[in-house]
């Protein structure tokens, strides 16, 4: 990632297709849902793109039909919700990230919906495995940590700027 600012909040997640049939029911449910929160949330723009992410100050990006799409808006629309913007170390990304849940777990229970705590675990561990990545050393392996200069390893002292 080149810039930390202006980033967009997709998941790291691959995108899972559906066949035709489940398609067909997961678009009329998802969009009685979205038809909803478009009207209780007038404030965000709803747009279609190639994947599900928050695009500050204002738009919600839905990307292709997917199972468990309607969680995956919900989260969304909570990084929306609690004013994301961008982070300056990663373990913040990772707090961001399950705030964002907590919310979408608030709004699920607000329109009846039952939520889904391992897809909220399995996003999640994503973020845990791209964190626990990108903190290793790559000289010894170590985990190392990250301040506002950049990621630091406290034995050989390998440096890695911030923008990489
Ligand atoms: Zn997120
Ligand atoms: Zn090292």
């Amino acid at each position: 990632m080149s810039s930390r600012t202006g980033e967009d909040w997709g998941g790291k997640r691959k995108t899972q297709n559906l066949n035709t049939a489940e398609q067909k029911n997961y678009s009329i449910s998802f969009n009685v849902l979205l038809d909803q929160l478009k009207n209780d949330f007038p404030e965000f723009d709803f747009r279609h793109g190639s994947k599900f992410a928050f695009r500050p100050p204002k738009t919600i990006v839905i990307g292709p039909s997917e199972p468990k799409m309607e969680f995956l808006l919900l989260h969304e629309l909570g990084h929306a919700l609690l004013g994301h913007k961008d982070f300056s170390i990663d373990i913040e990304r990772i707090k961001m990230e399950s705030d964002a849940w907590e919310k979408a777990r608030d709004l699920a229970t607000k329109y009846r919906i039952d939520f889904d705590d391992d897809m909220m675990q399995y996003e999640l561990d994503t973020y845990r495995d791209w964190l626990h990545k990108k903190s290793r050393c790559p000289i010894c392996g170590l985990t190392r940590f990250q301040d506002a200069s950049g990621y630091h390893c406290p034995s050989c002292e390998a440096f890695r700027n911030n923008k990489k």
